[in-house]
């Protein structure tokens, strides 16, 4: 599977008429070659060409890991000295033949830090954002891959299933978040859960991205959960509002507004459909019902290694559907001050439609 990866990633990087392509530790790194490793002082370096056997190169206490790899590297490896690292970076440079190259890099994920020591080694080269190399690939989920995500969003619902009986007026947010995290990683979660979750109550569940805070739940609260957990790298990242007693009028009608958005989004998914139009989709119901200019955000982004890649949900993007493409579908109401609503879920588009991956239910549930 990896090798068959790195072999689409050869050819796209001739498409792209590169000599080759750069990235370090990151979401790209693990796809092509099941390999991953903190980000740190010490840097690792790996390095596609079109043809030529890859490489590795990498402090001297990773090499044991990296040797797992089914990708058969090139490995280049050094010291604790900063003479052995740069003796390591100017055999990288010998293996692409010191001349002038025109090397593809991530550049949301290299830093300056590897760039500065590539560039060093390869004063003649130069170096191009492309991503458009990777993405392409990672954007079509294989079968593997939409199981794994299955799985991760499987172990979300069972933690909220279990999170749930506890929560009790009086609560706060954070304690609230904290328990959460306990039951992902009962559940089964990696234990690097993709993101801390959300937990928002009341004026501040009209906060999207709201951080949980010591405030305590209310009778007639809105609770905003935004929750995911990670399997073999693949994230689940779902959203669903609850009520805390008896909720105000206007807020169960926004309930009921987003939980329609949310439906629309879902059953316009289609191939050949653009994301724009999905973002449409959602966004007319909730225009339709006068809460247009409280949908602060888009509609959706895609999932997979990562909670943001593509294909991102949105009004400008004209890109279309493909079978394998994976997204949330996440619509909101957000009324300041007042409460928020978001309904998330994870989608899957198929040869004929799309399927969600998640079923935790989408009435609207009152915790008292
Ligand atoms: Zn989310
Ligand atoms: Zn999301």
């Amino acid at each position: 599977m990896y090798g068959t990866r790195v072999k689409t990633l050869q050819d796209s990087i001739s498409e792209k008429k590169l000599d080759a392509f750069a990235i370090i530790p990151s979401p790209t790194m693990f796809y092509l070659t099941g390999l991953s490793f903190h980000l740190m002082e010490r840097p690792v370096v790996a390095i596609f060409q079109p043809t030529e056997q890859p490489i590795l190169l990498l402090p001297n206490l990773e090499l044991a890991k990296a040797e797992s790899t089914p990708i058969d590297f090139k490995f280049l490896v050094y010291g604790e000295d900063e003479e052995s690292r740069t003796r390591a970076f100017e055999s990288a440079s010998g293996a692409l033949g010191h001349v002038q190259l025109r090397i593809g890099i991530e550049p949301l994920r290299m830093r300056a830090f590897e760039l500065d020591l590539l560039k060093t080694a390869l004063p003649e080269s130069t170096f191009v954002p492309a991503s458009e190399v990777i993405t392409k690939l990672r954007i079509i989920k294989d079968e593997g891959e939409i199981e794994a995500m299955r799985s991760a969003v499987s172990i979300a619902e069972s933690a909220m299933n279990n999170t749930l009986p506890l929560i009790r007026n009086g609560m706060t947010e954070q304690e609230l978040a904290a328990e959460l995290v306990v039951q992902l990683l009962r559940s089964g979660s990696e234990s690097e859960v993709p993101f801390s979750p959300i937990v928002a109550s009341g004026p501040n569940s009209a906060l999207p991205h709201a951080v949980p805070s010591e405030r305590m739940l209310q009778e007639g609260d809105l609770l905003v959960i935004d929750w995911g957990a990670r399997v073999e790298g693949y994230i689940s990242d779902l959203t669903r509002t609850f009520a805390i007693g008896e909720i105000e009028e206007e807020l169960a009608q926004i309930y009921h507004v987003v939980k329609a958005a949310n439906a629309a989004g879902t059953n316009a998914i289609r191939p050949g459909i653009s994301c724009s139009e999905i973002d449409q989709a959602a966004r007319s119901e909730i225009t339709a019902a006068g809460f247009g200019k409280y949908f602060i955000h888009r509609t959706g982004h895609g999932i997979g290694l990562e909670s943001h890649e593509g294909p991102y949900i949105r009004e400008d993007n004209l890109e279309l559907l493909l079978p394998g493409m994976t997204f949330t579908v996440e619509p909101g109401i957000y009324l300041p001050n007042k409460g928020g609503v978001r309904i998330e879920d994870n989608v899957v588009t198929t040869q004929d439609g799309g399927v969600s991956l998640s079923t935790f239910t989408r009435e609207l549930q009152t915790i008292s």
